[in-house]
């Protein structure tokens, strides 16, 4: 073995540098440069060493906003810019008072102007450290969604994350795979990746093996080399690991890397908007306050001071500072609570709009089934077998008429079970006390079943090696093998034929291309009436909710070569082997996510691969449908035309046997009926029809690193259950938004009149100062909006129908009840202010800024449910929301009795009366809400 020193600094002349030009060299070159061994990989040494001396294979994020213009960026926000020409003007206005008379004792000098621009200065820091920390979350996300690669190491394949591999590595390609690292191939079966990523070349490339280029051969052309960050879209091939990390082609063009989109939500945008409105909005209330208060005394500019004043206050309430925030943060929390339901958010759009699915359209096996496959029944031409014992293991019997038997008897099980293990791609494995499957579970249930006859994947393959293969996929539902037989092997006992070809799939599209059937150890003409009963076993067998498959094989005199016709000729004339029907459970916890889709108003509809019969049996077990509803197959929406497609997507729950490209017709037809659709997928041709859905979800486990780039969410563990769990998160978050934008908005808009009323009423003087409104807006609104962004779920949040996801935020009574509450709000505020400016007339203005921070609390609580009243919920179920309650009580009366802070804001200490007055007042808010509930509930129940 070649040996490397481990440290950058003294670098190896052993190991390769990853820029070799590798298609101009053979597959014995490139193996011998890299010390690799095609049939073993790497050992775990030469993969430490190795790691430490290229590092790891992780694209470096490309520089991005540098965190300067992350933070400068915050000061563009048209509400700070607001803030920061009233602070200017509000400097100038104490500059020129100063200038006239001078500061009274104690006072502090632009205390307005120093404050505004520290809250200025506050919330932009505030907003920078959210934006980081949602870029760091959204890496983390990344790093959670990070492939996994099949390797051989050590002699075993193995599945390791896609950072640890390193170069020499033998990595093994399939279709829908994310090719994680640059390689030169070392083998391939009608291997196709699409390199659009790179060389923008939307057409898949045919790769070849065996090839040597020439130096010259532009990227694109380089057939016999595999490319970081290209998908697999076909086929099959082993490559030899050559370049990882930022030696990679993409590493050397890094702003291709591609990661969790993190676009503004539409909620979001809607915001930025309502901001500009709000801005423009105030300004036009400014000009308005200040040319109408000059022409009404007469041009007088002795007056101009106040209507400033009294302008910049307006403009200052009318802008809800702290609400951007209190959304970044909901949408933040909302994608780390799903993540702990195992539903993981790759647009953050999705977390609002999740609420809004009307229909969810999932997979069968795997996401409505446990995907834990085991082989129940076998029937050959000749026999029937039951097959007993349970999970991967290998240990069961065969049974016929409940009696065990030997599998040896049996000629054509015996081939049966060979087509098994050797028309195959998955791996059984023994590790810690369990038998697990590395592959498709199907394929491995049909290992287990061979390794319980008697038959042994491993030592067949030695025998009989593969020298061809035409892949599965969802469209074909089939796949064939052809390997090298000897006279004498299974199913050439008649000794004709040099090479074996085993197909399996769904069994009417084999059994369409069988002419004969192999009973006992001769082969027969397969006569109509056997095929009717074949087709009538599979029949019983899917009507039971077995998944099943059919087998047939062929001898070959020479392995067939002519990539594009193989599949049409090849898989011709076919022997029928016989059938094997497996068991995939459904779900157990499925069943209750199905009844509380259905409350929620929500459809859930099946779309399978799987056969009608298979499809129906599980979908009534689940509650999809009944056993009598309709199931249309692929077969019959093949020949609907658009309009009779639309009709019947709004009765049909269950789809069968169809392929990847009727799903995008099934959401397109869905869609034009005006649903809401969530859609799965986890195979390579399955991205369209994620990325036509309105919410795609891949698998996790399962999935093809293609479906999960095309998603909008990822099911960390494929279940069903998770769609509507996450949903059902959606919905919170969305109904906690609203319920903060009531909140917040209601207050702005009694703080706006409460200022106007002032100087109609007469009053001489500015009821609240700049100063005191940021501090309201910021934090006496700003800390309980957060404690009620993490509002536990209402009770009948899943008990409702959906709502549009077009429709405005401030739908549903939202509008009005902000204006309504803001107009009591004044008008409660507005009465104190009479009173007090009359009775207290030196603390009036405290008592106003009081009862406003105080009547917010009240709010808080009683907001916290539309129909519920205060004392009918748990007070202890947001615990946050009692936190900051008291905490913003306890800071304003700070404000009111702590010297400095008075001097600062502009204060009186309060009375106790004055106290227990404005006390008085503020709960009067709670109290006409939670009589706004008790009349919504009378109205509702006459
Ligand atoms: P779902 O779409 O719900 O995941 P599915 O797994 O049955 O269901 P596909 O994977 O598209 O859907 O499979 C379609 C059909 O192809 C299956 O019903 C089966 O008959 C056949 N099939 C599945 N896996 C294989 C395989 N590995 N080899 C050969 N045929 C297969």
């Amino acid at each position: 073995m070649q040996t490397c020193p481990v440290t950058s600094s003294h670098r190896s002349h052993s190991l390769p540098d990853p820029l070799n030009a590798w298609h101009t060299q053979s597959i014995e070159e490139s193996l011998t440069q890299l010390d690799s061994n095609p049939q073993t990989g790497l050992n775990s040494e030469q993969v430490q060493e190795r790691s430490q001396y290229y590092g790891l294979n992780e694209l470096e994020e490309t520089a991005g906003r540098s965190s300067w213009v992350i933070l400068l960026d915050q000061f563009t926000n048209i509400m700070l810019i607001m803030l920061i020409v009233v602070a200017i003007i509000s400097g100038v206005i104490d500059l020129i008072d100063w200038r006239q008379g001078g500061l009274e004792a104690g006072q502090v000098p632009f205390k307005d102007t120093i404050a505004i621009l520290l809250i200025v200065i506050l919330n932009g820091v505030l907003g920078y450290l959210q934006e980081s920390r949602a870029e760091k979350a959204l890496a983390a996300l990344k790093n959670l969604a990070s492939p996994k690669v099949r390797v051989l190491r050590e002699g075993r394949p193995m599945e390791v994350d896609s950072k640890q591999l390193v170069p020499g590595d033998i990595m093994l390609l399939e279709a829908g795979v994310q090719v994680s690292a640059d390689g030169r191939l070392i083998e391939e079966s009608n291997l196709q990746i699409r390199e659009s990523a790179l060389t923008g070349e939307a057409n898949a490339v045919n790769k070849e093996a065996a090839l040597t280029l020439a130096e010259d051969t532009p990227l694109g052309d380089r057939i016999n080399l595999v490319f970081q960050g290209t998908e697999v879209v076909q086929g099959r091939g082993t490559v030899l690991v050559a370049a990882t990390g930022m030696k990679t082609e993409l590493g050397r063009i890094a702003e291709m890397l591609q990661g969790v989109e993190s676009e503004p939500t539409p909620l979001q945008q809607r915001m930025t908007q309502l901001g500009n409105v709000l801005v423009s909005g105030s300004l036009i209330l400014v000009v308005l306050v200040v040319v109408g208060g000059l022409i009404q005394s007469g041009g007088d500019l002795g007056v101009l001071q106040q209507l400033v004043e009294v302008s910049l206050s307006m403009a200052v309430a009318v802008v809800p500072e702290g609400l951007p925030a209190v959304i970044t943060v909901t949408l933040a929390l909302g994608t780390q609570r799903m993540v702990r339901r195992h539903a993981l958010i790759r647009k953050l759009p999705a977390v609002e709009t999740l609420g809004s699915v009307t229909t969810i359209c999932s997979d069968k096996t795997g996401t409505l089934t446990q995907n834990k496959m085991v082989v129940q029944w076998v029937i050959t031409p000749q026999h029937t077998f039951q097959v007993t014992g349970e999970g991967y293991a290998p240990n069961g019997e065969f049974l016929i008429a409940e009696t065990a038997v030997s599998t040896q008897e049996y000629p054509e099980l015996q081939v049966l079970l060979q087509g098994c293990a050797l028309c195959n791609d998955a791996i059984l494995q023994y590790e810690q006390d369990d038998w697990l499957i590395l592959g498709d579970p199907t394929e491995g249930a049909l290992i287990t079943l061979a390794g319980k006859g008697g038959v042994d994947k491993e030592p067949l393959r030695r025998q009989f090696p593969r020298v061809g293969e035409i892949p599965f996929s969802s469209e074909r539902k089939r796949m064939s093998v052809i390997c090298q037989g000897s006279n004498g092997s299974a199913g050439t006992n008649d000794g004709q034929g040099t090479y074996l070809m085993f197909t399996k799939g769904s069994p009417e599209l084999i059994l369409e291309r069988c002419h004969s059937l192999q009973a006992g150890d001769r082969t027969e003409v397969l006569t109509d009436e056997q095929r009717t009963d074949i087709l009538r076993h599979n029949n019983q067998m899917a009507g039971a909710g077995l998944r099943v498959l059919g087998f047939a094989y062929k001898p070959l005199d020479a392995a067939p070569d002519d990539r594009v016709e193989k599949s049409e000729t090849t898989e011709q004339e076919l022997v029928w082997l016989g059938l094997v029907g497996m068991l995939d459970a459904p779900r157990p916890e499925v069943m209750d996510a199905v009844r509380r889709c259905r409350n929620a108003g929500i459809r859930p509809v099946m779309i399978t691969g799987d056969h009608q019969l298979t499809a129906r049996a599980i979908a009534h077990a689940l509650g999809i449908a009944d056993q009598h509803d309709r199931v249309l197959t692929g077969q019959e929406l093949q020949k609907l035309g658009q309009s009779d497609l639309d009709k019947q997507v709004k009765e049909v729950s269950v789809y069968a046997r169809v392929s990847p490209e009727h799903k995008l017709r099934i959401v397109q037809g869905l869609q034009r009926q005006g649903e809401f659709v969530a859609m799965t997928g986890d195979g390579v041709n399955d991205a369209p029809a994620l990325k036509q859905a309105d919410i795609g979800i891949a698998m996790g486990i399962t999935g093809t690193d293609v479906s999960k780039e095309a998603s909008d969410m990822v099911l960390l563990d494929d279940n069903f259950a998770t769609i509507v769990a996450a949903t059902e998160e959606g919905r919170t978050v969305y109904d906690n938004i609203r319920r903060f934008i009531r909140y917040i908005l209601g207050s702005n808009i009694g703080e706006v009149l409460t200022i106007a009323a002032a100087p109609i009423m007469g009053l001489q003087d500015v009821p609240l100062s700049p100063l005191q409104i940021l501090w309201m807006n910021l934090v006496t609104d700003g800390l309980p909006a957060l404690a009620l962004a993490v509002e536990p779920a209402e009770p009948d949040v899943m008990k409702r129908p959906p709502f549009s996801p077009r429709e405005s935020i401030f739908a549903r009574g939202l509008g009005a009840y902000m204006v309504r509450i803001g107009i009591i709000f004044a008008i409660v505020t507005i009465i104190l202010m009479a009173l007090a400016y009359d009775y207290y007339p030196l603390h009036w203005k405290t008592m106003v800024f009081t009862t406003l921070c105080l009547a917010q609390m009240g709010h808080a609580i009683a907001v916290r449910s539309n129909t519920r009243l205060t004392v009918e919920i748990n007070p202890f179920s947001n615990p946050y929301l009692i936190w900051a309650v008291t905490v913003t009580t306890i800071l304003q009366l700070a404000l009111v009795y702590v010297p400095f802070l008075q001097n600062f804001f502009g204060t009186e200490p309060l009375t106790l009366t004055e106290l227990l007055i404005c006390l008085g007042f503020s709960t009067s808010l709670f109290i006409w809400v939670e009589l706004e509930k008790l009349f919504i509930r009378w109205y509702k129940n006459r």
